[in-house]
C-alpha cells in the first residue's frame, strides 16, 4: 500500500534520521529566525552586507570598499572559511577539500591539493558557515580579500585581522540597531509569511502539545516580527503569543542549553527587566534562563521536548547532545534543492546507466588483460623450449588480446569523461559554484554528515508539520546495511 505521504511533494516531507515517536513528545520549542520566521534572504543579506560595510568605512578602512557589491547566492551553508589564507572550502564527509576559492577566485586543483589534502585536514581550525546570517558576513570577507590582493598597500592587516574586525562590526550593526530597525520598519520587505504556519501550529496544539518560543532575538524585534507573521492569521488566535505557553527571548543559545543564567521577566510595555523566580506564566515574556531550570519549572523531561531550529550547532547539537531533547532541523535549502533534483532526474539516471556500462566494460578489459598476461607467460616458455609453431600461435593470440584492449580502452576513457561531465552538469544545475548542499560529487558533504549526525528529523519548513499527525511515529530505516536484503 502506498504511504499516505507519497502524495506530498518531496520538499513537503519530513525526513527521519532517528526514530521519533511524537506521542511521547509533550512540548515543542521553536527557534524564531529562519525557523518560524522566514526571510527574503536576498533583501536581508544585502542589507546586512551594506550596513556592515559602512562600519568598515566609518572605522577608517579605504572609502573604495563602498563599491563592493553583494552577490546573492554566491555562498551556501556548510562551507568552511580559512581565515588565515582568505579561502573558502567545500569539504566532503571524509574531510577531503573538493572545491576551494581564494576570495572569489577558484583555486586550481594543484594548489588546492597541496594546501589542504596533502596532510591531515583539521576542520576545527576553520570557521564553519552554519547560519544564513553568516552568509553575508563571509561574502563580505571574500570580497575584501579580493580588494586586499588587488590593492596590497591599502589595508595593512592580515586576512584574519580583517575577519576579526568584521565580527566586531557585525556585532555593532546588531547592537546599534542599524539592521534590526530597518527590518522592523518594513517587515514585508524582509520577511516572508507562510500562510500554513498557523495551521501547522494549531494541529500541534490540538494534539495536546505545549508550544514554546526560544529565540536569541530580543523582545522588541521578536514581538514585531512574530506579530507580522502570526498575529491575526487565525480568528481563534488574535495575538501571536496565543499559540505559545512560554516565550523566551535573548536566550543566549547555545549557552542556554549548558549554562545557569536565571530567567528575567520582560516588562513588555517598557522593555524593562525584572528578576524572576518560580513558575513561568503563560503570556508573559522571559529573557535569558537556562534549559535545566526550564525543565525543572515545566517538569518536562529532556526526551519529552522536541526542539525545532535551523542552526546545527546553536539549536540542535547542544540541545540534543547535552539534554537529550529531540530535534527537528529546518533545512530551508531543501525546498529548492529537492525541486531541482527532481528536474535533473534524467541526468542522474544517465549517470547510473553510464556507471553500469563502465563497470561491465572495465571488467571485460581486466579479464582480457589477465588472459594477455597468461599468454605472455606461455609464450616465454615456448620460446625457451624452441617450440616455434606454438610460439607463432601464441603471438597471434597476444595480438588479438592487445588489439581488443586498444579498442576498448578509449571507450572506457570516454565513459569516464562522460560521467565526470554529467556529474559536473548535475552539480551546476543545483548551484553554479558549489553544487549540491548535501553532496560532493557522489559523496555526502560535511553538511550532510552533520544533519545526519545531529537532527532526529529534518524538513524544509515548519509548516510541513501540518501534514503529519501530532502523534505520528517517525521511523528511521537508517540502520539498513548495504548488504541487507
Ligand atoms: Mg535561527
Amino acid at each position: 500500500m502506498a504511504s499516505p505521504y507519497s502524495k506530498l511533494e518531496k520538499w513537503q516531507r519530513m525526513y527521519v534520521n532517528r526514530s521519533l515517536n511524537m506521542e511521547r513528545i509533550k512540548a515543542i520549542g521553536f527557534d524564531m529566525d529562519h525557523t518560524l520566521l522566514m526571510y527574503n534572504r536576498e533583501a536581508f543579506e544585502s542589507l546586512a552586507f551594506r550596513e556592515t560595510l559602512n562600519k568598515f568605512i566609518e572605522a577608517g578602512y579605504p572609502e573604495e570598499l563602498s563599491e563592493l557589491q553583494f552577490k546573492p547566492n554566491f555562498l551556501i551553508r556548510g562551507l568552511l572559511v580559512d581565515m588565515d589564507r582568505g579561502n573558502l572550502l567545500k569539504v566532503d564527509g571524509h574531510k577531503y577539500v573538493k572545491t576551494a576559492f581564494h576570495g572569489t577566485r577558484l583555486l586550481d586543483k594543484g594548489t588546492r591539493h597541496q594546501t589542504y589534502n596533502s596532510e591531515s585536514f583539521k576542520a576545527q581550525e576553520f570557521l564553519s558557515v552554519d547560519t544564513f546570517f553568516a552568509l553575508s558576513e563571509v561574502q563580505l570577507f571574500v570580497e575584501i580579500v579580493d580588494f586586499m590582493d588587488a590593492n596590497p598597500s591599502k589595508i595593512k592587516k592580515t586576512y584574519r585581522e580583517v575577519y576579526s574586525d568584521l565580527r566586531k562590526f557585525i556585532d555593532l550593526s546588531h547592537a546599534d540597531g542599524s539592521i534590526k530597525n530597518l527590518v522592523m520598519a518594513n517587515p514585508a520587505q524582509f520577511a516572508r509569511k507562510d500562510k500554513h504556519l498557523s495551521t501547522a501550529l494549531m494541529r500541534l496544539l490540538d494534539g495536546g502539545k505545549s508550544l514554546f518560543l526560544l529565540t536569541n532575538s530580543g523582545w522588541d524585534y521578536t514581538n514585531r516580527m512574530m506579530s507580522y507573521i502570526l498575529s491575526g492569521e487565525h480568528e481563534e488566535f488574535p495575538d501571536w503569543q496565543d499559540y505559545f505557553d512560554y516565550t523566551i527571548v535573548s536566550s543566549g543559545k547555545p549557552g542556554f542549553f549548558t549554562g545557569s543564567q536565571p530567567f528575567l521577566e520582560v516588562m513588555t510595555d517598557s522593555g524593562l527587566l525584572k528578576p524572576h523566580t518560580g513558575t513561568l506564566i503563560k503570556n508573559r515574556v522571559y529573557q535569558g534562563g537556562n534549559a535545566g531550570l526550564f525543565q525543572k519549572i515545566t517538569k518536562f523531561k529532556g526526551d519529552e521536548i522536541l526542539y525545532v531550529g535551523d542552526h546545527i550547532f546553536g539549536d540542535i547539537m547542544q540541545s540534543k547532545g547535552k539534554l537529550n531533547w529531540r530535534t527537528l532541523l529546518v533545512v530551508e535549502e531543501l525546498e529548492h534543492e529537492l525541486e531541482n533534483l527532481e528536474k535533473i532526474k534524467p541526468i542522474f539516471q544517465e549517470i547510473q546507466h553510464k556507471n553500469h556500462e563502465r563497470e561491465s566494460l572495465d571488467e571485460e578489459i581486466q579479464k582480457t588483460r589477465s588472459k594477455l598476461m597468461s599468454v605472455q607467460r606461455h609464450l616465454k616458455v615456448s620460446l625457451r623450449d624452441g617450440d616455434a609453431k606454438k610460439a607463432h600461435h601464441l603471438e597471434k593470440e597476444l595480438d588479438k588480446f592487445a588489439l581488443k584492449i586498444d579498442e576498448k580502452s578509449p571507450i572506457l576513457a570516454k565513459l569516464d569523461n562522460d560521467i565526470k561531465e554529467l556529474l559536473a552538469k548535475k552539480e551546476t544545475s543545483l548551484h553554479p559554484i558549489w553544487g549540491e548542499l548535501m553532496k560532493v560529487g557522489l559523496e555526502r558533504s560535511r553538511f550532510a554528515y552533520q544533519v545526519e549526525g545531529f537532527a532526529c528529523v529534518y524538513t524544509s519548513r515548519v509548516s510541513n508539520l501540518r501534514f503529519y499527525s501530532p502523534q505520528k511515529r517517525f521511523s528511521s530505516f537508517h540502520d539498513i546495511l548495504p548488504h541487507d536484503p
